[in-house]
C-alpha cells in the first residue's frame, strides 16, 4: 500500500510512524510534513488546504489511501476532492466535518441523536447571549460557533467577560458547565459503523497544575486507570453509534475519526465537543499502544468495510507524551531556535516532531508546539519516568514543558 498523510504536526508524525510500521505499507508520503516526519515518509511541499492540489498529488503518487490529519483541510473539502478522484480517503467530507466546524451544527446533531451533552442555546444578539448566561449560571461557557483552533471557548465566572467574548464572536453557543474529569475517545468510523480506540487524557493548560492559558494540548497519557470499566462501551452506545447513524440519516455519512471530548460528570459521560480528526497529542499515545496494523484499519474505514474488521488489539502497559513548546507559546511562539540532544536516545522513549524544520543540517523550531516526547512502560508511572528522562536530554533556548503530565493517573 502507498499511503499519503496530510498535515505537519506531532499527530501526523505519529500517524506516519505507525503507518510505516504496517507490513502492508510499502511507501508513506506526507504533505507537507516536518523535519521529523521526513525520517519515516517522503515529503511533498503541497498546501494541505488546497483540495485540487492534494487530490492531484494523491493521483500522481498512485496512493491507495489518503489520511487527512488536521481539521482545516477537511473543512476545505480535501476528503471530498480525494474521493472524487477515486482514491479511498480517511477523513470526513466537508459537510460531515461541520460536526467540528460548527458548534451549533454539532449541538443540533447531538439533540437529534439523543446524545448526552450540556444543555445549550445558540445566540446571535447581546440580549440572547445575556439571557442564556443567566439561564445556565456560573461558570459561564461561551463558544464561538466557527472553527477557532481550540481558542474559541471561554469558561469564566465573570459575566462581563462572557458577554464581551460573545460580542466578539458573533454567533455563539452558550451552554451549561459540565463538571468532571475530561476524557478523549477516538472512534474510527466507516460511514455506517464505528470502532473505538483506547481513551486518553490531554492536558490543555500551558502550565503545571492546570494553570495558565489554554493550548492545543501540552501532553497526554493512556490508558486511564481511574476511568470506569464500562466507559468505552457506554460512550459507543450512547454517543458514537447514535451520532454516526444520525449523520448517515441526514445524507452526510461520517468517514474518519470522530473525536469525542467528554466530561465524566456525576450523571455519566457527557459530550463537551466533537472533533473531526485525531487529537494532538492524544494520538501520539493511543497509536503507540495500538497493535493492530494501522493502514488496513484506516482503509477499512475509507472503503466502508469496518463491519468485517476483527477486534483491535493493544499492547499491555501505558504511554505518556510530553510536549516541548517554544518560548512564549501559546501567545506568540518564537521560531527558529536550534534543537539539540535529539540523537541522545533513552530506552522506552522516542521523540515525535510537532513544529520543526531543517535549517541546513540543523533541526530548528518552527511552531508553538515543537516536539512530543513519548515514553512507554508497564504503567503510567513508568511511562512518565521514561518520557521525562528523554525530555531532560533535549535542549532548546526558551522552551517550556509541563512536569505533571499523567500525574493525575
Ligand atoms: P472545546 O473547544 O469545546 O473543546 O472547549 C475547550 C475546553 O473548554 C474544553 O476542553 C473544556 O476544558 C472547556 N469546556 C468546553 N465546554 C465546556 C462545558 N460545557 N463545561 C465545562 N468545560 C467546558
Amino acid at each position: 500500500m502507498r499511503v499519503l498523510v496530510i498535515g505537519s504536526g506531532g499527530r501526523e508524525h505519529a500517524l506516519c510512524r505507525s503507518l510505516a510500521a504496517d507490513p502492508q505499507v510499502t511507501e508513506v508520503h506526507c504533505a507537507p510534513g516536518n523535519a521529523g516526519v521526513a525520517q519515516v515518509a517522503t515529503l511533498h511541499p503541497v498546501t494541505p488546504t488546497d483540495p485540487a492540489a492534494v487530490s492531484r498529488l494523491a493521483s500522481e503518487l498512485g496512493a491507495d489511501l489518503v489520511v487527512v490529519g488536521p481539521e482545516a483541510p477537511l473543512v476545505a473539502g480535501v476528503a471530498d476532492a480525494v474521493r472524487e478522484a477515486g482514491i479511498p480517503c480517511f477523513g470526513p467530507s466537508r459537510d460531515a466535518a461541520r460536526i467540528e466546524g460548527s458548534k451549533a451544527f454539532a449541538k443540533d446533531v447531538m439533540v437529534a441523536a439523543g446524545v448526552p451533552t450540556a444543555r445549550s442555546r445558540t445566540c446571535v444578539t447581546p440580549e440572547e447571549a445575556a439571557a442564556a448566561l443567566d439561564e445556565f449560571g456560573t461558570p459561564y461557557v461561551v463558544k464561538d460557533d466557527g472553527l477557532a483552533a481550540g481558542k474559541g471557548v471561554v469558561v469564566t465566572d465573570d459575566r462581563d467577560e462572557a458577554l464581551r467574548h460573545a460580542a466578539s464572536c458573533g454567533r455563539v453557543v452558550i451552554e451549561e458547565f459540565l463538571d468532571g474529569p475530561e476524557v478523549s475517545l477516538f472512534a474510527l468510523c466507516d460511514g455506517s459503523t464505528a470502532v473505538p480506540l483506547q481513551p486518553a487524557q490531554d492536558h490543555k493548560r500551558a502550565y503545571d497544575g492546570d494553570k495558565g492559558p489554554n493550548t492545543g494540548g501540552m501532553g497526554a497519557y493512556t490508558p486511564l486507570p481511574w476511568a470506569p470499566g464500562d466507559l468505552t462501551d457506554r460512550v459507543m452506545a450512547e454517543t458514537v453509534i447514535p451520532t454516526v447513524t444520525e449523520l448517515a440519516r441526514r445524507g452526510t455519512p461520517y468517514t474518519g475519526v470522530l473525536f469525542v471530548g467528554l466530561a465524566l460528570t456525576a450523571e455519566g459521560p457527557k459530550v463537551i465537543e466533537f472533533n473531526a480528526r485525531f487529537g494532538d497529542p492524544e494520538t501520539q499515545v493511543v497509536l503507540d499502544r495500538l497493535e493492530t496494523p494501522l493502514a488496513g484499519l484506516l482503509l477499512a474505514c475509507a472503503d466502508g468495510t469496518l463491519g468485517g474488521f476483527g477486534p483491535l488489539s493493544y499492547r499491555d502497559g501505558a504511554a505518556v507524551t510530553v510536549v516541548i513548546a517554544a518560548e512564549d507559546y501559546p501567545a506568540d511562539p518564537v521560531k527558529g531556535d536550534v534543537i539539540e540532544g535529539l540523537s541522545d536516545t533513552v530506552e522506552n522513549a522516542y521523540v515525535l516532531h510537532s513544529g520543526t524544520a531543517l535549517d541546513g543540517d540543523r533541526i530548528v523550531s518552527n511552531g508553538g508546539r515543537v516536539l512530543s516526547v513519548v515514553g512507554t512502560g508497564p504503567d503510567v508511572a513508568a511511562a512518565r519516568a521514561a518520557a521525562y528522562e528523554a525530555v531532560g536530554r533535549i535542549r532548546m533556548r526558551g522552551s517550556h514543558h509541563r512536569t505533571d503530565i499523567g500525574h493525575s493517573a
